[in-house]
């Protein structure tokens, strides 16, 4: 494990800061440090596994509540009639860095396309 793979552990264990925006009994929802949109949060299961694929095979319904919190993100975040997107970076040519899955809440303002 990874420097990096323990830090989203911390965030949830309160051991380091972070701008808390909604919590369940299985997830933690947060600001992310580097905004790539004017809403920017973060979504994690408070189990770890490394990928949304391995979260899929391991737990499912685990992989709902995150998809649950992160539509709960959007509404107190104001993003639900304006739109939003949900992405799971997978592996390094996506640029996952924290190998602890984590679902990405963008949206505020016209984002722009996929790819590079
Ligand atoms: P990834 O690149 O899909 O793995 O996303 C990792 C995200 O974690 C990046 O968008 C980082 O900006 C974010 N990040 C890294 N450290 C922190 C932190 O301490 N608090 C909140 N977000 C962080």
């Amino acid at each position: 494990m990874s420097d990096a793979d323990t830090l989203f552990e911390r965030i949830i264990a309160r051991e380091i800061p972070a701008e808390i925006v909604h919590e369940t009994e299985t997830t933690l929802a947060f600001r992310d440090i580097n905004p790539q949109a004017k809403t920017h949060v973060l979504v994690v299961p408070k189990t770890r596994y490394r990928t949304v694929g391995e979260l899929a095979a391991a737990d499912p319904q685990l992989l709902a509540d995150v998809l649950t919190t992160a539509e709960e993100v959007a509404r107190l975040e104001g993003l639900t009639g304006s739109g939003y997107r949900v992405v799971f970076n997978t592996g390094d040519d996506a640029g996952q860095t924290v190998y602890h899955v984590h679902a990405h809440v963008l949206g505020g303002e016209q984002l722009g396309l996929f790819g590079r």
